[in-house]
C-alpha cells in the first residue's frame, strides 16, 4: 500500500540539533534553536507559571472538554493582550478569539478559514520568513509566493520593496506580516513604517493575516503590539494569530490563538461560528492545561505582575546578549543590537557557519541566523572569538 511513498525532505534545523547531540566537544554551541533559554542555557520555567499550576493543583479540577473555541476568560485575556482592555475592538466585541494549538495552531485554522471564503486568493510572506509559514499556506491549498522585506544586517528591512509589491498585490491577498521580532531576521518594521503598510493593506483591499508569536520579547508587551494596533486603528479587517510557547516558556503545552477582527458584533459570531467548524473537524477542541494556566496568570493581577517581571527579565537578557556581541565584535556587528526578538541574521555566509561549526562547535543555520537567546554569559565569550575568527 505504502510501497511507493517518497520521504519528506528533511527539516534542515532538526538536522542541525542531531548533529549538535552527536558532537563529542563540550565547548559546543547550539545557536540554531528557536527557543529561549536561560543564562544557564536552561528552559526557563516561569515562577509564575508555576503558581498557577499550583492553583491548578490544589483545585483538582475534572478534566471534561473545552468548548471548540476554548476557555472564555482566556480567550478574552487574549484580546487585551493583543488590543489593549480598552480598545473599542474589544468594547465593542469586533472581534473573535478561540484557543489555538500554539501559533502554528492558530495559522492553521487562520488558513482553513481563509480557503472556504477566499478560495482564489494568493497569499504573501516576506522574504525570508519563517520557513513554515510557506509550507502550512500552500497545504492549506493556497498558492504562496513572497513580498520583499530584508536586505542586509546593516541596512535593514526593504520598506520601499515591501511597498511596492503590497502595491502590486490583486484585491483579497492574504498577506502575512510578523507584528514584531521578526523570523529569521530579528529586522523590525518601525510603527512610521506599519502605517505605510497598514494603509497600503486598506487601499487594496488585501488580507491582513498577523503573526505574533513574541509578543513581550522586543521591547516590551504594549511596544511589541504597535502594528496589531495599528492595523485595530484603520478600522478594517484582519486575522492574528499569537502565541504564548516563548512569552510563557510554554513550548510544549501548544498554547496559542487565532483572533478575528471583523466588522460587528453579529459578524463576529457569524466568523466563530465558521471557526468552530473548522476546529471541530481537526481536533475538535483545544486541550485545558496551558490555556488554564495562562488564563490564570492574565487574570491574577499578582501573578500578572511577576509575569511581566519574568518576561521582561528575558528580554533584558537578550539585549545584554545582544550588547556583548556588537561589543565583542565591534562596529561592524552594531546592528544586533538594532535587531529584536530572539534571532538575529548576522550576516554570515554559509562557508563561515559551515566553519563554526567544524572549527569550533557552533551550530548555526546556514542563512546566518543565531538564537541570541541561546547564548549565555559562560558562551557569549567563545562564540564572540569563534565569529571573529571567522570573519577576519
Ligand atoms: N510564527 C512564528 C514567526 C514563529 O517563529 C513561530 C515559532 N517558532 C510560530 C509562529 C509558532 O509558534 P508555536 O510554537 O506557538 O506554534
Amino acid at each position: 500500500l505504502f510501497a511507493a511513498i517518497d520521504l519528506a525532505p528533511r527539516d534542515p534545523i532538526l538536522g542541525l540539533n542531531e548533529a549538535f547531540a552527536a558532537d563529542k566537544r563540550d565547548t559546543k554551541v547550539n545557536l540554531g534553536v528557536g527557543v529561549y533559554y536561560d543564562d544557564a542555557g536552561k528552559i526557563p520555567l516561569l515562577a509564575a507559571v508555576r503558581e498557577a499550576e499550583k492553583l491548578r493543583f490544589e483545585q483538582a479540577a475534572a478534566r471534561g472538554y473545552l468548548p471548540i473555541e476554548g476557555i472564555a476568560a482566556y480567550d478574552a485575556a487574549v484580546g487585551k493582550l493583543l488590543f489593549g482592555a480598552e480598545s473599542p475592538i474589544v468594547t465593542e466585541g469586533r472581534l473573535v478569539t478561540a484557543q489555538a494549538l500554539g501559533g502554528t495552531g492558530a495559522l492553521k485554522i487562520g488558513a482553513d478559514f481563509l480557503k472556504r471564503y477566499f478560495p482564489a486568493s494568493k497569499v504573501l510572506i516576506s522574504n525570508p520568513s519563517w520557513e513554515n509559514h510557506r509550507a502550512l499556506f500552500e497545504s492549506a491549498g493556497f498558492e504562496v509566493g513572497t513580498y520583499a522585506y530584508y536586505v542586509s544586517p546593516t541596512d535593514g528591512a526593504n520598506v520601499a520593496g515591501m511597498l511596492a509589491d503590497l502595491k502590486a498585490a490583486a484585491p483579497q491577498t492574504i498577506v502575512v506580516l510578523h507584528a514584531c521580532c521578526h523570523n529569521p531576521t530579528g529586522v523590525d518594521l518601525t510603527a512610521d513604517d506599519w502605517k505605510q503598510v497598514v494603509e497600503v493593506v486598506k487601499e487594496r483591499n488585501l488580507i491582513a493575516f498577523l503573526d505574533i508569536a513574541y509578543q513581550g520579547f522586543g521591547d516590551g508587551i504594549d511596544a511589541d503590539a504597535v502594528a496589531v494596533r495599528l492595523f485595530a486603528d484603520a478600522g478594517i479587517s484582519f486575522l492574528v494569530s499569537s502565541s504564548f510557547s516563548k512569552s510563557f516558556s510554554l513550548y510544549g503545552e501548544r498554547v496559542g490563538a487565532l483572533t478575528v477582527v471583523d466588522g460587528s458584533k453579529d459578524e463576529s459570531a457569524r466568523v466563530l461560528s465558521q471557526l468552530k467548524r473548522v476546529i471541530r473537524t481537526n481536533y475538535s477542541n483545544p486541550p485545558t492545561h496551558g490555556g488554564t494556566v495562562v488564563a490564570s496568570v492574565l487574570n491574577t493581577p499578582e501573578l500578572r505582575k511577576l509575569w511581566e517581571d519574568e518576561l521582561a527579565g528575558m528580554r533584558d537578557r537578550i539585549k545584554t546578549m545582544r550588547a556583548g556581541l556588537a561589543e565583542g565584535l565591534g562596529e561592524k556587528f552594531a546592528f544586533v543590537t538594532r535587531q529584536r526578538g530572539m534571532f538575529s541574521y548576522t550576516g554570515l555566509s554559509a562557508a563561515q557557519v559551515e566553519r563554526l561549526k567544524e572549527e569550533f562547535g557552533i551550530y548555526a543555520v546556514s542563512s546566518g541566523r543565531i538564537c541570541v537567546a541561546a547564548l549565555n554569559s559562560k558562551n557569549l565569550g567563545y562564540v564572540v572569538d569563534a565569529i571573529g575568527k571567522v570573519v577576519a
